[in-house]
């Protein structure tokens, strides 16, 4: 079977709701995703640029974000001609390691913890797809990168994209 990687945040984990939902409570704004088109939320509003990025790293952040639509029917289809692995560089969050894993339990629990890869420099791993919103984990991944559609990646060409899960699906059966 050929493999594919899948990342997790802002392809199967909704990751940018919950922090921007956050960040407009704190500061009382009104931010939407239209204003994060080709960009993040740190980027515009570099002055809290430390708070923005401090919400990531309290320990239970990632243990209640939304899935991503489509992600875990499409993932257990897959799964039926694909080896499939979770690959999230979760070294740049290391509190976050323990939400991580019980969120992936949650939601992915037809996968096993074989197939959870929670790693730093994606370049390691070795496998035919990656399927990513940062297309940064492609300049040295050896297989074919897949640009998932996020709204900081909104402007980026150059790379296979799929816009969401049903693309996703279209593209690999
Ligand atoms: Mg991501």
């Amino acid at each position: 079977m050929k493999r594919i990687a899948i990342d997790m945040d802002e392809v199967i984990a909704d990751f940018v709701s919950k922090h921007l939902n956050l960040f407009n409570a704190q500061y009382n704004e009104k931010l939407s995703g239209d204003d994060l088109h080709g960009t993040r939320l740190w980027k515009i509003r570099p002055h809290l640029e430390k708070e923005i990025l401090g919400y990531v790293d309290e320990p239970d952040f990632f243990r209640d974000l939304k899935v991503m639509e489509g992600s875990q029917e499409v993932i257990q289809e897959l799964s039926n001609f694909y080896e499939i692995f979770i690959t999230t560089a979760a070294m740049e969050h290391p509190s976050s390691f323990e939400a991580k894993y019980e969120w992936l339990k949650e939601h992915f629990s037809f996968l096993s913890d074989r197939n959870f890869v929670f790693c730093g420099d994606k370049s390691i791993i070795n496998a035919d797809y990656l399927i990513d919103d940062s297309p940064r984990h492609f300049e040295r991944f050896r297989g074919q990168g897949i640009l998932f559609t996020a709204l900081h990646n909104i402007n980026e060409t150059g790379y296979v994209r799929v816009n969401d899960w049903s693309e996703v699906r279209n593209y690999f059966l």
